[in-house]
C-alpha cells in the first residue's frame, strides 16, 4: 500500500508499505478520503510547533472497517466509520475527570504519529465512530464539524446571543454548532463576502461583514443593548481578539477555539472591570463526534457544498499548492484514495 508523508516543510513522499497486520483487540480500516485542516497547512509551511517531520498527515478521515480483530465487539467489515484522532494517556488528571481532550500527554494522529494519508490503517476501536449512511465528504466532516460542536458546548451556549468572529471552514460549523445546540440567535463576522455568503446559505441567522465596521457596532446593530453573551474567536489574530474584548460586554463569555499563532498585548483591565470569563477550548470529546454525526445526519448542520475541491491523494502536492494560492475560495479540500 501506499502512505503519503511530509517529509519536510512542502515536500510530500508516496512511500511503498505493507499493509498494517492487526492484533486481535484492533481493526483494519481502508481510508477512502480525507479532509485536509488548517493544521496541515502550518505543518506544510513547517509553522506548526507540536510536530516532527517525517510524518504521515491526516486526520479527518472516511473509512470502511475492512477486517475485525477477534476481540473486537461492536465493529464489522464493511462498516462507514470515522476517527476521533486523539491519543490519551488515561491517567493524567484531566483524563481521569473524562477530558481526555486537554491529556497532558496528548498525541494527535496525523500530527504527532501518522495519520490517515495512507490506504490502510490498523486501530482499536475505541478511536472510531459509526458514521452510518453519511457520505464519503460528510464522514471526513465529522472531525472539523466535532471541533465546532465542541466549541458551542464549551461556549454553553443555549438560548444565548452568539457572535462567531471568522466565517471560514471552523468559523462556519463553530456557528452552524451553535445553533444546533440551541443558542437564540447567532451572527458570524468575517471580512470576506463570499464566506459570507455561504454562512447565510448555511442557515446562520446574521452574517455581517467586519471590514468598514468595528465588531462592537455589529453586534450592537445586530443584538442592541444585549450585545453578545457569548463570542467565540474563530479567526485567532491579534486584531480579532482585541476587537472581541472591545465588543464584549460586562459578563460576556468570550471562546477561544481558533488557533493563534503570536502572542497578543491584552488590556487586563477589561476582564476584570467587566467580570469576563475567558475559556480555552481544545478539539473535542466522544459526545462531541456523536452529536456531531447526529447533527450531520438529521439535517441540523448544512454540509452541502462544502466541499469545495476533490484531489487524489496522487495528486496531493497539487492539493496543498491549491489551498495556498486560493484560501479565500476554498471551505474544505479532500483527498480521495
Ligand atoms: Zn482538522
Ligand atoms: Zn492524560
Amino acid at each position: 500500500m501506499k502512505k503519503t508523508c511530509l517529509k519536510a516543510p512542502y515536500q510530500f513522499e508516496r512511500i511503498e508499505s505493507p499493509v498494517p497486520e492487526i492484533s486481535d483487540e484492533q481493526v483494519l480500516l481502508a481510508i477512502r478520503q480525507i479532509g485536509i485542516c488548517a493544521s496541515d497547512m502550518q505543518m506544510y509551511h513547517g509553522l506548526h510547533k507540536y510536530m516532527t517531520f517525517p510524518v504521515v498527515f491526516g486526520h479527518e478521515a472516511a473509512a470502511t472497517v475492512c477486517k475485525v480483530g477477534k476481540n473486537v465487539k461492536g465493529f464489522s467489515e464493511g462498516d462507514n466509520v470515522t476517527v476521533e484522532p486523539q491519543v490519551f494517556c488515561g491517567e493524567c488528571e484531566p483524563c481521569r475527570s473524562g477530558f481526555y481532550n486537554v491529556c497532558e500527554h496528548l498525541k494527535v494522529m496525523g500530527v504527532h504519529m501518522d495519520g490517515f494519508a495512507c490506504d490502510y490503517y490498523a486501530i482499536k476501536p475505541m478511536y472510531l465512530h459509526h458514521a452510518y449512511d453519511l457520505n464519503d465528504d460528510y464522514t471526513a466532516l465529522i472531525e472539523p464539524l466535532a471541533v465546532g460542536i465542541g466549541s458551542a458546548r464549551r461556549g454553553n451556549v443555549k438560548n444565548k446571543t452568539v457572535c462567531v468572529v471568522g466565517a471560514g471552514t471552523i468559523g462556519n460549523l463553530v456557528a452552524q454548532s451553535a445553533k444546533a445546540l440551541g443558542a437564540e440567535a447567532v451572527l458570524v463576522t468575517d471580512i470576506k463576502d463570499n464566506k459570507l455568503d455561504y454562512a447565510k446559505q448555511c442557515g446562520i441567522d446574521y452574517a455581517v461583514n467586519t471590514l468598514d465596521k468595528t465588531l462592537n457596532d455589529v453586534i450592537t446593530d445586530t443584538f442592541g443593548a444585549r450585545k453578545a453573551d457569548v463570542i467565540i474567536d474563530c479567526a485567532a489574530t491579534p486584531g480579532s481578539i482585541l476587537s472581541v474584548l472591545q465588543a464584549a460586554r460586562p459578563r460576556s463569555v468570550i471562546v477561544i477555539t481558533g488557533n493563534f499563532k503570536v502572542p497578543v498585548e491584552i488590556e487586563i483591565p477589561l476582564i476584570q472591570r467587566q467580570e469576563i470569563d475567558i475559556l480555552g477550548h481544545m478539539m473535542y470529546r466522544r459526545i462531541d463526534f456523536e452529536e456531531a454525526i447526529q447533527a450531520a445526519r438529521d439535517g441540523r448542520i448544512h454540509l452541502k457544498d462544502f466541499v469545495t475541491q476533490h484531489y487524489s491523494m496522487g495528486s496531493v502536492a497539487e492539493a496543498f499548492r491549491f489551498i495556498d494560492e486560493n484560501s479565500d475560495n476554498v471551505m474544505k479540500v479532500m483527498l480521495r484514495n
